[in-house]
């Protein structure tokens, strides 16, 4: 005689990036008796978001057939660690995958922070000249459960876990990966949501930076229902310029943008805008451009952020000189701003700002930079893996 066995369903909801209600209504709707939702989601939210939990079995205070239910019903799955390189600076980059498309999340430890990037997007819509992300031909946004799990990897991987354990190693998020988090405002709403809860991921959201080219429409709603700290891709002072680098600016001239900057809520000396300046040579490295930034931001509580271009194969720019820079940082601290000139980290695994690139172009790309880079960030052997 045939027996017929219960298959159990062969997809299960992930647990991952559901917001507490969410969260609770999941449980409700997966029989969940309606007088242990509440605590229940609270028991589940604290297991995942404090402890890292990735399996339902670990949860040891909770009753064995509740856990077997769970397993059932849901997962929570992190997107699939495709690649881990280390750089010799110590900068991690992961290239993950999801749904099947990967994106790039990188770590930089610093002596006083650990610094996660995070990405929004798989590619990116915008096309500025100097970023290699925007020469990525597939784009999509991602899912909160991504755009968390990225977070929840790093923590992983870094053995950060718990989120209340003093000294973490992730200390920082910033929202400068892949993409615009402006044009996946509800999805990044969502997970910055889940990364700041004070019960969960624990990260402050002052210590989260969201950056964006310049969504004028959306920097408002940032403020308001995300709170996070901002950071603006500006990297010129005249529209004809910025029209070229950063295409964006023709929809949103830089006055609005700097209208938004002025109106973004709760900003004071202790809480600035970041102003990002990419040094692109003999295109907006001049001193008199130098003065004409400051006098722009004036009134801005603000920090000016010089990043030097990083290179990547086949881009139209060069980095300015180091003399310049220095020269142009100058006046910018002399008219009263911090300006960090930010060190390129993970040059080597092309995990710098603007490198990150996920295709398997990559393979080919990198072995190219290796022939054309200075020795100072020749690829690293140690840790490295081929994606
Ligand atoms: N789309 C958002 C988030 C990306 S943040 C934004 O534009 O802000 C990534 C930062 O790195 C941005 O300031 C970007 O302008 C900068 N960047 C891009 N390509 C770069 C490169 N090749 N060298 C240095 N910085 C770069």
């Amino acid at each position: 005689m045939r027996a017929f066995h219960y298959i159990a369903p062969m997809t299960t909801t992930n647990l991952i990036g559901l917001s507490f209600d969410g969260l609770r209504q999941a449980l409700a709707d997966a029989g969940t008796d309606a007088k242990q939702q509440s605590m229940r989601a609270r028991q589940l939210w604290n297991w995942v978001y404090v402890h890292g939990a990735a399996d339902f079995s670990t949860m040891s205070n909770l009753a064995k057939g509740f856990r077997a239910d769970m397993a059932e019903h849901f997962n929570l799955a992190r997107p699939e660690i495709v690649s881990e390189q280390i750089s010799e600076d110590g900068t991690r980059k992961w290239l993950l995958r999801a749904g099947g498309q990967e994106f790039e999340t990188v770590f930089i430890p610093d002596a006083d922070r650990g610094t996660l990037c995070v990405s929004s997007q798989v590619g990116c819509t915008l096309n500025c000249r100097f970023c290699h992300t925007g020469t990525q031909a597939l784009v999509r946004n991602l899912t909160p459960a991504e755009i968390v799990g990225q977070i929840m990897i790093a923590r992983d991987r870094l053995a950060d876990w718990p989120s209340t354990a003093e000294n973490r190693r992730i200390t920082n998020v910033v929202m400068m990966g892949m993409g615009e988090p402006l044009y996946n405002f509800d999805n990044v709403k969502q997970a910055l949501l889940i990364a700041q809860d004070g019960d969960g991921l624990a990260l402050s959201r002052r210590r989260i930076t969201l950056s964006t080219a310049g969504v004028v429409p959306m920097i408002a709603r940032a403020g308001a229902e995300i709170g996070c700290s901002l950071a603006i891709s500006l990297h010129a002072v005249r529209d004809d310029i910025r029209d070229v680098i950063v295409p964006l600016n023709r929809k949103y001239k830089i006055a609005e943008l700097l209208d938004a900057c002025r109106s973004y809520p709760g900003l004071s000396n202790a809480r600035r805008i970041t102003f990002e300046y990419v040094m692109l040579k003999g295109v907006n490295d001049s001193l008199a451009e130098a003065r004409e930034l400051v006098a722009l931001i004036k009134g801005i509580p603000a920090k000016i952020n010089l990043i030097p271009f990083n290179p990547w194969p086949g881009a139209p720019y060069v980095c300015s000189d180091w003399e310049q820079i220095e020269k142009f940082a100058e006046i910018v601290n002399r008219a009263g701003y911090a300006s960090p000139v930010r060190t390129p980290r993970g040059r080597d695994i092309m995990a710098a700002c603007g490198q990150l690139k996920s295709e398997s172009l990559k393979l080919r790309a990198r072995d190219r930079v290796q022939a054309t880079q200075t020795a100072s960030s020749a690829l690293s052997s140690a840790g490295e893996q081929a994606p």
